[in-house]
């Protein structure tokens, strides 16, 4: 089967629909959160999302704020301000939707969740102590995150005692995970590797290999729904820097 893992969509539904049309064939999804929060198009990002074949999905900690389940003070102001917005633009079949979404899931060989595995909501893994700290927090032999919005790969080194981590630069090219290792396919929906493309994975589970992709959309008609709806102006100037 080809998997398509997308993270970070943050209501983005240009970029969604550019990974969705980049990433065909694929036979089913997995998600790892954060599926609003930021961008314009919230409810038709999730209506995209929950229709799509044999989704895998987890929660985000956008999505559990607008739950009420962390405090939006913990977020810095322009992030509460699209949340604030989000409050009144979300439907409810929607917010129940999110309120339906695990923290973490396992199946197979892979975990999915959505900041580490040790805690799923806040934890950001950007670095190889964090990362070794959490590859005894799932037992398959992969873990994919999200949360930071950077394309990474931390693998175990054969001593088990550290992690070496590897940026993932080269798009469309294939390879193999022969350790546990922590992935993160970058964000759809903002970038902040300073590549405006929307970034995701295919993995194909028969081969076990992994494809690292890139693909761009149109930035513009994402800014100028921000701003029509009265969203943080950054919001809209960091996509196109990818920041
Ligand atoms: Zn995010």
């Amino acid at each position: 089967m080809r998997n398509l893992i997308i993270s970070d969509v943050h209501a983005n539904l240009t970029a969604l629909e550019a990974v969705l049309t980049d990433a065909e064939p694929f036979d089913q999804v997995w998600c790892v959160g954060d599926v609003v929060g930021y961008g314009p198009d919230p409810n038709e990002c999730i209506e995209r999302i929950r229709a799509l074949p044999r989704l895998k999905c987890v929660l985000g900690n956008h999505d559990a704020a607008i739950l009420g389940q962390i405090n939006i003070d913990a977020f810095n102001y322009e992030a509460r301000a699209s949340l604030e917005w989000l409050q009144t633009m979300l439907r409810s079949e929607n917010r129940q939707w999110l309120a339906g979404l695990e923290e973490a899931l396992a199946f197979d060989d892979i975990t999915i969740a959505h900041g580490s595995p040790r805690d799923p909501i806040w934890e950001y893994i950007m670095d190889v102590n964090t990362a070794r700290q959490n590859m005894d927090a799932f037992r398959t032999k992969i873990c994919l995150v999200g949360h930071s919005h950077f394309p990474l790969i931390f693998k175990m080194d054969s001593d088990r005692k550290s992690s070496t981590h590897l940026y993932l630069m080269t798009t469309g090219e294939g390879f193999t995970l022969d350790r546990k290792s922590i992935v993160n396919p970058g964000s759809v929906g903002q970038p902040r590797d300073r590549d405006p493309r929307a970034s995701y994975l295919i993995y194909d589970d028969e081969d076990e290999t992994w494809v690292y992709h890139r693909t761009p959309y149109d930035v513009e008609a994402v800014q100028k729904r921000i701003l029509a709806a009265g969203l943080p102006i950054r919001h809209a100037a960091r996509l196109a820097e990818g920041w």
